[in-house]
Parts: structure tokens; C-alpha cells; sequence
């Protein structure tokens, strides 16, 4: 009887999984794991593990409660697992962030084959190069157009059948992480992640050029956390698209995914650093009260408030509001962007390190983005624009329900604006535009800041 492990990471899916089919065909029975890693519990914040937990839970009983849940190192847990049962095999999905990266070759350091199959991505990091020279691309829209050209593979199926060891009473290390009070997540695991694909396919995909900048309507997947766990992969999504306006608007969404981790891939420094390293250089404020204002969603500036209560509440934002707070704690509060960083890693179900550390580092202006100068975000047009009626800011932010569609988007005009105690604004927009690009200008950041060549 040969056994192989299937290590479960990033991955929390049976079906359209390369890695576990590998693992199947190459074994009479799989030991499925999960290993408790406590370096990441510890900077992942309670609605992130709350998730976590219930697709554990999920996906166990996809596997007939056969999942071992580990606890400990994981070099100490897998020896001790093929050791108990005479694995020959411990397979996996290929890792491309630092931190698992890293992690995996520590395993194999200690003597552990691990072998690799697919990846969380339709194209793995590293693949797209420039055909001129093998280097790898700078700007998204190239790295699109090559990326299509690459093309990837067809979605597998479900195994038909898993045949798997039945493990101990000591091997069911559920953790028990509750949903912080008032707040509420998006349903976790691989049927819900599907049943939101399906839904969206109905109700959403045909618009989705129209409706996705649109933050007070459900217009957008909301497949970020099933992709950021794996419970659902990228492959399995681009299958279902056409040639449409709207399927390709949605095809080059998943490609920013893939782009940024690209991107991490061969800039590894720039999951906490710059990528364009001047902007190290620039003037910065501390971040005080300032900083708390805006954690919070109190900066007298709705469209932001209501974005940032809707982290804290849902543990998503809206794209569009992503980066209208970005902007907002750069450009108006003149903070590093990393501390923003830092709060949405640890507030987001889907935090995704790639994702995370670009989306950031674009809106701020020292990313992969050519023209960071033109790009100030206006926080109360953007609110007119993008949530015309006041919905998204009404759901959120009760004290400025009472104001009509017209007024919300700016209380302080209006005699009875702040009759519920909404903050006065924190700074004027006006003033810290002209100080932001003032300060950017010190730095000749008004010039494009990685041309492409
Ligand atoms: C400052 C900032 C921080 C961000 N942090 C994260 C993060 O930690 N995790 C994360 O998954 N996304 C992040 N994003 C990207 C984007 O906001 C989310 O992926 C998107 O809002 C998720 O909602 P959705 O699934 O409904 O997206 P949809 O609009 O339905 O898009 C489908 C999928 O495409 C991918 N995608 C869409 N837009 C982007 C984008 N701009 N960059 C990368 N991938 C994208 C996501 O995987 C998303 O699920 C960030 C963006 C900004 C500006």
C-alpha cells in the first residue's frame, strides 16, 4: 500500500486541482493536511481566520472528515506524518510569494520531496517574459496582451473518488476562531464559491463593465477570498468567459491578480518597500491622530468613511473605494502607504500579499504605474461618481442617512449635515493635493516613475 500526503495551503478545493489528482494517481491512499501555521495566525486578524475556519470545516467534509488539521512546525509535522504512515510522496501547488516560497524550500531543506503541481495562478509567475529579451514585464498591458498569448491550461475535474487515511481524534485540530461581534463575512469554502460564480454569471458578468465601478450595488464577483484560499481557481473562471466587452473587462481583472504576483516574483523586496525607490525619500507625516481618524472611518469625508467601516464591518471593500482611501491616507494624509497596508492585511478576508502591496503601491504612485502625478483622487467627486445616490454611503455611515442623494456626499454644506454627530473633516482636500504634489515635486516625481522601455 503507497501512500502519498496532500498538503493543503493555499488550495482549499477538490475540484480543478492538478496537485491533488498527482497526488491521487501516484498513491493507493492520500493523507490529507492542513498545517496550523502560527507565524501567520499571528499577523492574520480575526474575520481572516474566521474565514480560514470555516473552510476548513468546508472542505473536511468534502473528504468525508478525513482532514487532518496539524498544529506545529511543518517540517516536524510532515516527518512525523510519513513516518506514521510510510508516505512516499508530499505534494503540493506551487508557492510564489516570499513567505511560502521560502517556507517550502526550508521543508525540502530538511529532506522532505515535495512535488510540485500547478499553482494558484491560470499562468505561474515567472512564465510571461518579453519575447525580445526574457526579461519580465514592467507595465500591465503588455504583460496582458503576452500573458493571453501564453494562454493557460483547461480547468480538471474532481477526482471521482478519494481514497484516504482516517485520521486520529489528536489529528483534528479544528480551531475554534469566531466572527468578531457585528461583523459579517462572505460564506467560506469551494460550494460557495461556486454558488457565487454561478449567481454572478447569472446576475453580474454581462454588466460588469457598466456596474463595476459602481460601489452601492453588487456588481463586482466578490470572488476575492475563494481565490485568495483557493477554493475556487482562476482557470475554472477564465473557462466560462467570452469575447465580450464585459467578459474581457472581467478576464483583465483576474490578469492585475496575476500581474502583481508576477511582479512580487521578481521584486520580492516590494511586498513591504518601494517599488520605486525614490519615493523612499519623500516627506511623510507621523501618523498620530490622523491615522486613527482614518482607521476608524471618521475623516468627516463619507465616501471614505463608509469604505473603511465596510473593511472593519465585512472584512471587503469595494475596488473602486480601495483605492479612494489608498489615495486618501498618501495624498491627503501625506502616511507611507505601508501602514495602510498593514491595516487592510490585517482586516481583509482576501488579503492577498501581491495584490495587497501593488494595489497600494500603485494608487500611491511607486508602483508599476507610469504617471503618478496626474493620479490624486478626489474623495467627494469620486462619491458623486461612483455612488450616485448615496447608497454605499447611507449603508454605512447612519449618521448621514437622513441627507438627500444630493447633500451626502457633502454634509458640511448643509444646515442639518452634522445633526448626528458626523466628524468634521480632518484635513481640506484642496490644501493636501496642492502639498502632495508639492511634496512629490521635491522628490521630480512629477515625471513618470518607472518608464517602460
Ligand atoms: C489598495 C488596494 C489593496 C488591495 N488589496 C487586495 C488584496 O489584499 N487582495 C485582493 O484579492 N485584492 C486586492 N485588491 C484588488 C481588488 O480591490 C480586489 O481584488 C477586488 O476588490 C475584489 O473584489 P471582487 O472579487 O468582487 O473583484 P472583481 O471585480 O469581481 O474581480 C475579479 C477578481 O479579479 C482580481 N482583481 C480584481 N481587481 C484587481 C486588482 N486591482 N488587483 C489585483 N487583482 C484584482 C481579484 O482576484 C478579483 O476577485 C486591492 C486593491 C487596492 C487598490
Amino acid at each position: 500500500m503507497s501512500r502519498a500526503i496532500f498538503w493543503f495551503r493555499r488550495d482549499l478545493r477538490l475540484a480543478d486541482n492538478p496537485a491533488l489528482l498527482a497526488a491521487i494517481a501516484n498513491s493507493d491512499e492520500i493523507v490529507p493536511v492542513f498545517i496550523l501555521d502560527q507565524k501567520l495566525i499571528k499577523q492574520t486578524g480575526s474575520k481572516r481566520l474566521a474565514y480560514l475556519g470555516q473552510s476548513l470545516r468546508s472542505l473536511d467534509e468534502s473528504l468525508d472528515n478525513k482532514l487532518h488539521v496539524m498544529v506545529g512546525d511543518q517540517v516536524q509535522v510532515l516527518t512525523d506524518l510519513i513516518k506514521r504512515y510510510d508516505v512516499t510522496e508530499v505534494h503540493i501547488s506551487e508557492e510564489f510569494e516570499p513567505y511560502g516560497k521560502a517556507r517550502d524550500i526550508r521543508v525540502e531543506k530538511a529532506g522532505i520531496k515535495l512535488v510540485r503541481t500547478g499553482s494558484p495562478y491560470a499562468v505561474a509567475p515567472g512564465r510571461v517574459r518579453k519575447p525580445s529579451d526574457g526579461t519580465p514585464y514592467k507595465v500591465y498591458t503588455p504583460f496582458y496582451n503576452a500573458w493571453c498569448v501564453h494562454g493557460w491550461r483547461a480547468p480538471v475535474l474532481a477526482p471521482k473518488q478519494i481514497k484516504a487515511v482516517t485520521p486520529n481524534e489528536s489529528d483534528r485540530n479544528f480551531p475554534d476562531w469566531p466572527l468578531p461581534e457585528g461583523t459579517t463575512i462572505t460564506p467560506a469554502g469551494e460550494k460557495a464559491a461556486h454558488e457565487r460564480w454561478k449567481w454572478f454569471k447569472k446576475n453580474g458578468l454581462d454588466f460588469y463593465d457598466e456596474q463595476r465601478n459602481n460601489a452601492g450595488i453588487d456588481g463586482t464577483s466578490k470572488l476575492s477570498a475563494h481565490l485568495k484560499w483557493g477554493e475556487i481557481h482562476p482557470r475554472t473562471l477564465l473557462a466560462d468567459l467570452n469575447e465580450t466587452k464585459a467578459h474581457t473587462v472581467y478576464r483583465k481583472e483576474i490578469a492585475w491578480r496575476e500581474f502583481y504576483a508576477d511582479v512580487l516574483f521578481h521584486n520580492p523586496h516590494t511586498e513591504s518597500d518601494y517599488y520605486a525607490a525614490k519615493f523612499k525619500e519623500m516627506r511623510y507625516d507621523d501618523p498620530g491622530k490622523k491615522f486613527k481618524a482614518w482607521s476608524e472611518g471618521k475623516t468627516g469625508y463619507p465616501f471614505v468613511d463608509a469604505a473603511m467601516r465596510q473593511l472593519i464591518k465585512e472584512g471587503w471593500m469595494h475596488n473602486r473605494t480601495r483605492m479612494v482611501v489608498a489615495s486618501f491616507l498618501v495624498k491627503d494624509l501625506h502616511l507611507e502607504w505601508q501602514l495602510g497596508a498593514d491595516f487592510f492585511m490585517e482586516h481583509l478576508v482576501d488579503f492577498d500579499v501581491a495584490s495587497n502591496a501593488h494595489g497600494w503601491q500603485w494608487t500611491a504612485g511607486c508602483g508599476t504605474d507610469a504617471s503618478p502625478y496626474y493620479r490624486v483622487f478626489n474623495p467627494i467627486e469620486q462619491g458623486k461618481r461612483f455612488d450616485e445616490d448615496g447608497a454605499y454611503i447611507r449603508k454605512y455611515v447612519p449618521e448621514l442617512a437622513h441627507l438627500s442623494n444630493s447633500e451626502i456626499h457633502e454634509p458640511w454644506l448643509y444646515l442639518d449635515g452634522y445633526l448626528h454627530d458626523y466628524p468634521e473633516r480632518i484635513v481640506d482636500h484642496a490644501v493636501e493635493r496642492l502639498e502632495s504634489l508639492a511634496r512629490l515635486q521635491e522628490i521630480k516625481a512629477d515625471k513618470p516613475a518607472m518608464p517602460e522601455k
